[in-house]
């Protein structure tokens, strides 16, 4: 096992560090592998309903006390968690390579990019304002207050294992609620560092506890639990679509970042070099397997060729291989199940005539390892154009018109990211309009920020994050009536 002072083997109940032995229903371990050398990085606790129960019992007597606490003192906790992980960026990027495969620089970002949420919510901590209402009443008053909505379960997925769970949990602390977090299961590690910087920063117990094991059970103790009362979830369309139906049941609050389609359109008037290098940025990130990858790239005609041979150019030098390595682009995918659709995908292209211009198949590095792939003469019938690839494999579509590609774009169940390339001021605000998704990025390939609201619509989700408007994910709003005030 490589030593790395944050890995940790057990999980984090209300500021304990808890192994297997002291449960019962914890009878197996999940073992947690390197996907760039196949090697056991540890095994975690196999947690269940119990185990989670008690994390919530534990996390409902911290709310008691955390919610009191003034905001300017939980962005005192908000900012020291900030600047524990920025102290520990390389150690924490180590530890997120070695389990989830990204090229270790890809990880120091993510890691300043999730500290980035908990110092932009250590600000907005101090600004849950509420209001007084004119009064319909000479003798009454309308006062509105804001409340945190209380204990609050977060279950997060393994493409982002530390700033999906800072984006989350910064915001909750900054509104005054306690979390108890499952970390998807091929990642929990980046998930148990926040527990070793949590008790390094001293946060009260019980306001953090992450804990692993068998989803379901986790998620329906927390969709049953009367303590808790918002759901929280990151992660595929399927699974966020049960679990709302099973929060709803029990009138829990809920928040839903879930998949994408994201189409990217290049018009014939945008800078070829910008458009490539953004297509690049937004396309290859992570390998592929971010919620924001764009799915489907769309390309006008009169640029569609010089777009394609100068992607491809590019794509084809990129250095595949284990993201500790020096200058490594794009590591591993993060198992064998995402290389078979990705796979599958390009199968089902090339047999409705779509051409692999670079790529096409596995790295001979072997294991996860996949080579930067573009197809070109991609069409709406091919399952690339519907499903979320999540891997390295850009299909580029030809397109006459603004009008066609909009409806092309739209297409499509999910509605998260969408990017266009344009030097048209008047098309880039009819992109803007036009285009049914929570985010549109024109000119930029990456999009992602603290203080923007990240999320989606349609079947991406409901419930925004960061910004000004994540923190009302966590607080009820309360409205007083005072009466009686005449003399
Ligand atoms: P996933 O299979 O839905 O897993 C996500 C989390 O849900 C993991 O912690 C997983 O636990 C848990 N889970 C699995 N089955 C469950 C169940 N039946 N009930 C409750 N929880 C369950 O998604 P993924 O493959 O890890 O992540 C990729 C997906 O996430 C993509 O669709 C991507 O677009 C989406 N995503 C969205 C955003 C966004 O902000 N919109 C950001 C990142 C990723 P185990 O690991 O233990 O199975």
């Amino acid at each position: 096992m490589p030593h790395n002072s944050f890995l940790r083997e057990q999980c984090y109940i209300a500021g304990e560090w808890v192994g297997p032995t002291v449960s019962k229903d914890a009878s197996t371990l999940i073992g947690v592998t390197n996907p760039a050398t196949g090697d056991m990085l540890g095994k975690v606790p196999n947690f269940g309903r119990r185990e989670t129960s008690q994390a919530i019992d534990m996390a409902q007597i911290a709310f008691e006390d955390w919610r009191r606490r003034t905001p300017d003192e939980r962005a005192g906790f908000c900012m020291a968690m900030h600047d524990a992980l920025m102290d520990n960026q390389a150690t924490l990027g180590e530890l997120l390579t070695l389990e989830m495969g990204k090229p270790f620089a890809e990880a120091k970002g993510e890691i300043a990019f999730g500290a980035g949420f908990f110092k932009w919510f250590a600000e907005e901590a101090r600004r849950v304002y509420g209001d007084v209402v004119p009064s319909p009443w000479p003798d009454k008053k309308i006062i509105i207050t804001k409340e945190p909505i209380g204990v609050v379960g977060a279950i997060t997925p393994w493409n982002f294992p530390s700033a999906m769970i800072a984006r989350k949990v910064a915001a909750a602390f900054a509104a005054g609620c306690s979390v108890v977090c499952k970390p998807a299961s091929e990642t929990p590690f980046s998930a148990f560092a926040f527990g070793v910087l949590a008790d390094e920063i001293a946060l009260p117990k019980g306001v953090l506890s992450v804990i692993t094991g068998d989803p379901e059970p986790i998620a329906d103790e927390m969709c049953e639990n009367p303590k808790l009362r918002k759901v929280t979830f990151t992660g595929s369309t399927r699974v966020g679509k049960e679990l709302a139906s099973k929060a709803s049941r029990h009138m829990k609050r809920i928040s839903m970042e879930l998949g994408g389609n994201a189409p990217l359109i290049i018009f014939d008037d945008a800078d070829l070099d910008k458009a490539v290098d953004g297509a690049i940025a937004c396309k290859f990130r992570n390998s592929g397997q971010t919620c924001v990858c764009a799915n489907r790239i769309y390309v006008q005609s009169g640029i569609y060729d010089a777009f394609a041979k100068q992607l491809a150019e590019k794509v084809s030098t990129m250095m595949v291989g284990n993201g500790l390595g020096d200058g490594v682009e794009q590591g591993p995918l993060i198992s064998d199940a995402a290389i078979q659709k990705v796979e599958s995908h390009i199968a089902d292209a090339t047999e409705r005539g779509a051409k692999v211009i670079t790529g096409g198949a596995r790295h001979n590095l072997g294991l996860t390892f996949f080579q930067p792939t573009i197809l070109t003469d991609a069409t709406s019938e091919m399952k690339i154009a519907s499903e979320e690839t999540f891997g390295p494999v850009a299909p580029l579509f030809k397109f006459e018109t603004e009008e066609e590609v909009i409806k092309a774009a739209n297409a499509t169940e999910y509605g998260l990211a969408s990017y266009c390339y344009t030097n048209d001021l008047g098309r880039a605000w009819r992109m803007t309009d036009s285009l049914d998704y929570g985010m549109v990025a024109i000119n930029e390939g990456i999009l992602s920020t603290p203080i923007a609201p990240f999320g989606g619509v349609k079947d991406s989700g409901q419930g925004r994050e960061g910004s000004k408007y994540g923190l009302d994910d966590y607080i009820n709003v309360k409205y007083a009536l005072f009466g009686g005030l005449a003399k």
